[in-house]
Order: C-alpha cells, then structure tokens, then sequence
C-alpha cells in the first residue's frame, strides 16, 4: 500500500449510456480504492456540449447505483474537491491555461487551418519524419503576442514541451514502461479559440486538483498519457501511477460492440442479470484474484483488487461464462434470500402478488422448492409459478400444449378417472405424495400410457407440458382449485 492515501476516479463522458467497458474500469476504481482504503471519485466529463446530455448522466449515475459501486466524492454526494461536472470547472481551466502562459510555459498560437495544412504538406514533401507542429510561434514575443490577440485575432493556447526534454517514460502499472518521444508530442493544444479547454488539459487540471493518485482506465488512453505528463509537468504536480486496463473484445476478436449483443449496463439489468453477478463477470474481464477461482464475491473483490493482478492482454467478453456466474450466484443462495432477492420481488413487479402477500411458510418453502432449480433469471420465477398463482378462471391454456396432450382420442376419460380418483382425497390428504399415488394407479386401470396420464392432467392443471413436477405443483395450487381446473379442461379433451 501506498504512503499517500490512495484517491482515484472514474470520469465518464455522459456522450452515451455506461458502456460494459467503462463499468469495468470503473470497478476496478472503485476496488482498488476499496482495498487500499483510499477514495473513489465519480467526475462526470461533460465537456463536449455536443454531445453530453443530462438524460446520459442520470442514466450513468443509475447504473453504478445498480452496480453497487458507492463513490465517496461526486455527484449527488459532494465533497472537498468538488464541482464534480467538468462543466463547473471552466474557470479553474481558465486560471491554470493563464498561469502555464505567465510563466512561459504555453503560448498562444495563431496559425490558421490552412496554414498548418500547409506546413504539414510541406513537411510530407521533405520526407520529414515529423509532421505535427512546426512551432511557428513558439518564439513570438509576448508584446506580439498579446498586440495580435488585442487586434482580435484568433489564437489557441500550446503547451512548450520543454526544448531538452529527453523520452517521456510512462511508468504503467499493468503495462510497464513505456516510452515516447517528447519531440513527437507537438505542442499540443491545451485551449481552444474558444477559450475551453482539451481533453489532456482538463483531464490533469482536475486530476492534479483532485489529489488523483492512480488514474486507472482504458489503454485507448495511453497514448494521451505522455502529454497529459508534460502537462503534470508544466502545473508542477506530481505524476501519479497510471494503470491502463485492456480493451474487452468480442468473441471475434474485434472490439466489443453493438454486433456482438448488448453493450450498455442497463441492458444487462434488465434481462435480470444480478447485480453482484455482472461485477464479479466484468471483475474477471482482466483481472483474476489468483488465476483459477471464479466465484468472487463483491466483498473479496473490495478487498483483495490488486494491480498487480490485472492483465494486459485483452479480454474476451464470453456472455456464457457470465450465465454461468449468474446460475452459481442462484445456487449459492438460500432458499430464504432466493426468495427475499428475487423471487418476491419479481413476483411483485411482474403484478402477480401485491407488495405486501403473505403466505404460509410451508407453502412458501415448497414453491421456492419447484421454482428455484428452474430459475436462471428473475424472469423465470413468473413463467414457473404461473400455474400456481392461476385460478381454474384464468388459467391460460398453450394451444400447443393442449394439441398434443389433451385433444387426443381417450383423454376426455383419463380425465374423468383423475377427477374422480383426486375427488376422493381428502384435503388433508392433498399432499405430493398422495396426488401422485392417486395418479400412479391409473394407467394400468385405463390401459393408457402413464406419459399419456401425466401428461393430460399436466395440461388441465398447469395449462401446458413443461411446468414443474405435478404432484408438487398441484400440491401448491389446492384441491379446491385443482379439480374444477380439470372440469374445465374436460371441454377441450379428445
Ligand atoms: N472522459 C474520459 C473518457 O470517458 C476519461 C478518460 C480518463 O479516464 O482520463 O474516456
């Protein structure tokens, strides 16, 4: 652990909603700051006016919520370092942009467009390697330069990447060193005409201000990374440790995208991932806690993140492995938090029972029994349980279902001989067992096929073929509802 209280952040841009990408890095922020005890900081990057919106901010803001990652400094939550919106911080852009210039360490350039196109093609026609800024006002005086900008003319500000320094050397936690050549860096724009500033100089400005001791993010960034330490250089900040995660690739190889199914975080919540499943899944996009074990609950991950761990290879999005993290979290859980996670609440979501149902506790446990082995998604619980929370009015019947083992030639009279055979139990007597029993007893009385049996009052009592076990589902619905189900389904048998 490091001396300094580790700070770090995680800066979307609210272009778009939170991409499974940025909520990988975004968990590692926040566990890295979690295992050291340091500070995790959410900034959102709402310069481009374009194209960040309010409504991305929200809904990024909505999803680390959903992911669970809590961030001590912020939006919503304040704190010391603050504003949080690069929009509030225009001045402080402003003052520091001022400041690099007062002490000789930017200037303003007035180079048209063209005139840089020029230089440009005239570099290409020398065959000069380097074909980025020829520096052409790097050395006018400050007089000229301010009698130009008082005439009106339109300038940026560059930074002066010092004359004699050698190799920028980027030391990255997950990449190692990696070297630049100062002179290829250009002197590269910190302010635009319009007086806002770049991408590389707000970035440092509010990571200087914001004491960021480790700027954990994409290795898309890396190569910005020697320029925004010239910039650190130049605001004489310290440099902090620079971590620079892989890219997630879809099963092709190519970058994650829009063609290889869903990208935004949101989606994965709405198809019913759990929320602790997702982090664990994108946890182990890069990063693996001792190279074998998969299962990594959100508390381990809090406090056993390391960068050492973290590869710089790029990783492989494989939407099976996150299924099955998500069936091993439905496993692991008890039958008392399946049923308090998810089974009520998506029961009470999807309208089926009111917010506060109560049932009885045996009963409880024997639905949670049927259900939870045929769940992989929240989704599930509804079709599962729809029998049972169906009455002999509502009961929908699949059309399919019915074809196939209703409608037959004989079924009107296996029925008759159920209905007869469970009238006779009494309801003290309705248990899985006896049902079962009194159903046993009939194929060979009828001389019909037991599948054939089974499956006819499977269709009367469920409404299709594929519902959970029958002596267990109709156990749960009750005698009092299973037979006139039968006598209703005794109009549609063959
Ligand atoms: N707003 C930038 C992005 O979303 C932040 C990059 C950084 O972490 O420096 O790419």
């Amino acid at each position: 652990m490091s001396e300094t209280p580790v700070r770090v952040r995680f800066a979307p841009s609210p272009t778009g909603k939170l991409h499974v990408g940025g909520a990988r890095t975004a968990i590692y922020n926040w566990a890295f700051a979690r295992a050291n005890h340091g500070t995790f900081i959410l900034r959102i990057d709402d310069t481009d006016p374009e194209r960040s919106t309010e409504e991305n901010t929200q809904i990024i803001l909505r999803a680390m919520r959903w992911l669970g990652l809590d961030w001590d400094e912020g939006p919503e939550v304040g704190g010391d370092f603050g504003p949080y919106f690069q929009t509030e911080r225009a001045e402080m852009y402003r003052a520091a942009a001022q400041r690099l210039w007062d002490e000789g360490k930017a200037y303003p350039c007035f180079c048209t467009p063209e005139q840089l196109a020029a230089d440009r093609a005239e570099a290409q026609a020398r065959k000069d390697p380097f074909q980025g800024y020829q520096r052409r006002c790097r050395d006018l005086s400050r007089e000229e330069a301010q009698r130009r900008i008082d005439a009106g003319e339109p300038y940026v500000l560059r930074i002066k990447v010092p004359e004699d320094r050698g190799d920028v050397v980027v030391r990255d936690a997950v990449h190692g060193e990696v070297s630049f050549a100062a002179r290829e860096l250009d002197d590269f724009v910190i302010q635009r005409t319009d007086g806002t500033p770049t991408y590389n100089f707000a970035t440092v400005v509010d990571d200087a201000a914001m004491g960021i001791t480790h700027v954990i993010r994409g290795d898309d960034h890396l190569s910005n990374t020697p320029r925004q330490v010239i910039v650190y250089e130049a605001l004489g900040a310290p440099v902090p440790t620079f971590a620079h995660i892989s890219m997630i690739l879809g099963a092709d190889g190519k970058k994650l995208s829009k063609r290889h199914g869903a990208t935004n975080v949101e989606e994965y919540r709405d198809a019913g991932y759990l929320s602790d499943a997702f982090v664990n899944y994108l946890a182990l996009l890069g990063w693996s806690l001792d190279g074998e074990t998969t299962i990594i609950p959100r508390d381990v991950l809090a406090s056993q993140f390391s960068l050492e761990h973290v590869s710089k290879n790029p990783a492989t999005f494989d939407p099976k492995k996150l299924d099955w993290i998500q069936a091993e979290y439905i496993r692991s859980m008890s039958d008392q938090e399946f049923a308090d996670q998810i089974m009520l609440p998506e029961l009470v979501r999807a309208g089926v029972i009111g917010e506060r149902a109560e049932f009885d506790e045996d009963w409880m446990g024997a639905l949670v029994a049927i259900v939870r082995p045929r769940t992989k998604f929240p989704a599930d619980v509804v079709t599962v349980t729809a029998p049972v929370f169906a009455t002999a009015d509502t009961l929908v019947y699949d059309e399919k279902s019915v074809a196939k083992g209703l409608a037959r030639e004989g079924m009107g009279a296996v029925l008759d001989a159920a209905h007869a055979a469970l009238d006779a139990l009494d309801a003290e007597d309705w248990t899985p067992e006896a049902i079962d029993a009194a159903l046993e007893a009939l194929p060979e009385r009828l001389d019909v096929k037991k599948r054939l049996v089974f499956q006819a009052v499977r269709v009367a009592v469920c409404g299709n073929l594929v519902s959970p076990p029958l002596g267990e589902t109709m156990a749960l619905v009750g005698r009092a509802d299973c037979l006139p189900r039968i006598e209703r389904a005794r109009l549609l048998a063959g």
